[in-house]
């Protein structure tokens, strides 16, 4: 018996609505960092296998790296499990001329210690870290959708420079930028600041809030850096937040959530 014809579909399914999000980033991924990486690896993995976003950054500090397979195996095995792997920056440092306001002075050298490495760069300098990243993606065979700037900070030029770029997203300490869609999400960051006694205290306390406060919101972040692996006090509290967290939201990739969110914004 001949099959019944099916209507020919000129358009995919429409993909169905996005649950509660949440976007799980790795800081500062870079050999030098790797051990301290895995170690938050290992910690978000005790609660469930989701996938994570990683922040990779080419050239660390401008550290020598004598041999980095090792690194880049592990790379590749993050990729092969569903991991993205997003460019940020180029060394972090930030290494423009010194700012003469003294907001900006603050910000830049005492409140994130001259790790910003894009808030201060000409358009074509920043255009010419970004290029040499991206060819150092594309020799290592690694997709690369998202640029993040080093501590969040991104410059007037920087941003020019960003948009010469085909990335899909950037994000901003409370934002994220659908960069081929011309949108911005509002994207809240839970984050610990592990510098001090002071701060690994106040920023559990403000993460706690943020969830209480945020529990509708489409998406939520979780920004790890690997200094946070060398306290286990922010490791427990890691793992109690994303247990409370993963009952209502869906862990994903941040480029998952964006061709999630354009598929929707595509099919309304
Ligand atoms: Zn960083």
């Amino acid at each position: 018996m001949p099959e019944p014809l099916l209507p020919l579909s000129r358009s995919p399914p429409p993909l169905p609505p996005l649950p509660p999000a949440l976007c799980i980033t790795i800081h500062d991924v870079a050999p030098s960092t790797w051990p301290l990486c895995e170690c938050l690896i290992q910690t978000v993995c005790s609660v469930a296998p989701v996938p994570l976003t990683h922040l990779v950054v080419p050239a660390y500090h401008r550290l020598p790296v004598a041999d980095d397979r090792g690194y880049r195996r592990q790379l590749d095995a993050c990729l092969r499990r569903g991991d993205e792997l997003a460019l940020h920056g180029y060394v972090h440092l930030d290494e423009a001329p010194r700012a003469t306001r003294w907001r900006d002075r603050y910000l830049r050298e005492i409140f994130t210690r001259r790790e910003g490495e894009f808030a201060a760069l000409t358009r074509e300098e920043a255009s010419r870290r970004i290029a040499l990243g991206l060819d150092w993606f594309q020799q290592r065979g690694w997709p690369v959708q998202g640029f993040v700037a080093p501590a969040w900070l991104l410059g007037a030029e920087s941003w020019r420079a960003v948009r010469q770029f085909s990335f899909a997203y950037t994000s901003t300490a409370y934002r994220l930028h659908l960069l081929r869609a011309r949108q911005v999400l509002a994207a809240p960051t839970m984050v610990y600041f592990s510098r001090n006694r002071t701060g690994r205290f106040l920023s559990q306390q403000r993460n706690d809030r943020l969830e209480n406060r945020l529990e509708q919101a489409p998406l939520i972040r979780l920004a790890l850096h690997p200094e946070d692996a060398r306290h286990p006090v922010l490791m427990q509290n890691l793992q109690a937040l994303l247990g409370r967290l993963l009952r209502r939201r869906i862990a994903m990739t941040k480029m998952d959530f964006v061709a999630h969110w354009r598929g929707q914004a595509a099919c309304a």
